[in-house]
């Protein structure tokens, strides 16, 4: 099947990106294709321009599987999946981790999936109607590539409504018996639950910036807020942190984050967590005069896309002026924002004005981003999605 583009709309192919949107689509050849099946992209002029996975009802109709005029059958998609491993390989991914992203999506050359491995068990996320129909054949692929026996899906992301896709989760290869699982991290344990927990069960993208703030958490009092299971909490008391508190909205993560004290066997005393809404509860201790050494904001995606970026720099801006004041002198703030719909320009400009508007002067002594396992393709530069600032109250 053939799609043709518009004339001009050649231009984001010629430079790689792999996305067409309907608005760019002049003609298909066969209107009745089935849902992820692959097509050919052709120009106005009717020169080969991509070959796709196509996707009837998603405004991003087309996703590149390649460039190249070349089949589109599982000997391809056994290529990509020993290139994602071969670059695992050469991040020497593991040396700190046994829980590490295998494939991301785009920028590993498979538009919409996602595969984070946990020690044995690989728990993988498809997003679109491409990967939906090639599904079964990437399942079969990542057994005999990896010769991992278990997989998970987790395909039930929301992003999957636009596609017209319906939820999916359950055991997609082998068997597991325990859907809640201890991985490593820098030497530290986590339980990780792949069937209820956020995302595939684990924000893999800060594991380095987790070990970061445990490397600066010494004789710390320690505010983490929005802090799921306790990953950066359990870095910090491993660090020697005086006092860590933790704070989420969800009670079954901080259940979670109490059990990894124990498994690290890390000082319980030092540790408190509490139940609630960020925003509401830095307004609290900031009337109750409350202080802190250091302080981490990881709040989750508040803008998905550039159209909730006024919305989102407000929220940003909120918490990041609250806890410049909940600072004490010298103290350190790990920021970072998860939002694809602010680049970072944008979330610097943002802390910046919070720190103006606390009436503090901050240095930014490092910018941070997501991990390695989490590589951005250059054609794609939505992959960077996780941006850090690690400032230092004047
Ligand atoms: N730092 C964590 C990941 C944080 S993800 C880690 O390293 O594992 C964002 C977290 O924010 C989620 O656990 C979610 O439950 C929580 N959350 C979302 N909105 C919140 C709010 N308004 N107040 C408190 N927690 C919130």
């Amino acid at each position: 099947m053939k799609i043709k583009l518009n004339a001009g709309r050649e231009k984001s192919l010629l430079r790689r990106h792999p996305w067409i949107f309907a608005g760019a689509i002049n003609s298909v050849d066969e209107p009745s294709v089935a849902s992820g099946s692959t097509v050919d992209l052709i120009s106005s002029e009717g020169h080969f321009l991509a070959r796709a996975s196509y996707s009837p009802i998603s405004q991003i109709r087309a996703r590149v599987w390649t460039f190249n005029d070349e089949p589109v059958d599982k000997e391809f998609f056994r290529r990509k999946i020993k290139a994602a491993i071969a670059l695992r390989n050469t991040q020497n991914v593991t040396r700190n981790s046994n829980a590490y992203r295998l494939i991301h999506a785009e920028s590993d050359g498979i538009p919409g999936l996602i595969v984070d491995r946990y020690d044995n068990v690989l728990v993988l996320q498809s997003l679109t109607a491409g990967t939906e129909f090639w599904k079964e054949t990437i399942a079969d692929l990542l057994v005999e590539e990896t010769g991992v026996q278990n997989i998970y899906e987790r395909s039930d992301a929301d992003v999957r409504e636009l596609e017209g896709l319906k939820p999916v989760t359950g055991i997609l290869r082998g068997t597991i018996t325990n859907l809640q699982l201890p991985i490593t991290e820098y030497g530290l344990r986590f339980e990780v639950n792949i069937a209820t927990g956020h995302k595939t069960g684990f924000y893999l993208d800060q594991r380095v910036n987790r070990h970061h703030v445990g490397e600066f958490a010494k004789d710390r009092d320690v505010l983490n807020c929005f802090c799921y299971t306790g990953g950066f909490s359990i870095h910090a008391l491993a660090g020697g942190a005086k006092s860590v508190l933790s704070v989420d909205s969800s009670a079954d993560a901080l259940v979670l984050g109490k059990e990894n004290v124990t498994l690290n066997n890390l000082p319980a005393e030092k540790a408190t967590w509490l139940e609630g809404d960020v925003f509401l509860l830095l307004r609290k201790f900031r009337d109750e005069n409350r202080s802190f050494d250091m302080i981490i904001l990881d709040p989750p995606k508040f803008a998905p896309t550039a159209a909730h970026a006024e919305k989102a720099s407000r929220a940003y801006k909120d918490i990041n002026l609250l806890a410049f004041k909940l600072l004490r002198h010298g103290g350190m703030l790990f920021t970072y924002s998860c939002s694809g719909g602010i680049d970072a320009a944008l979330f610097q400009k943002i802390v910046a004005s919070a720190a103006l508007d606390a009436g503090t002067e901050a240095t930014i002594i490092e910018h941070l981003s997501q991990g390695s396992d989490h590589p951005v393709s250059l054609h794609f530069p939505e992959g960077a999605y996780l941006k850090g600032l690690v400032c230092v109250k004047g």
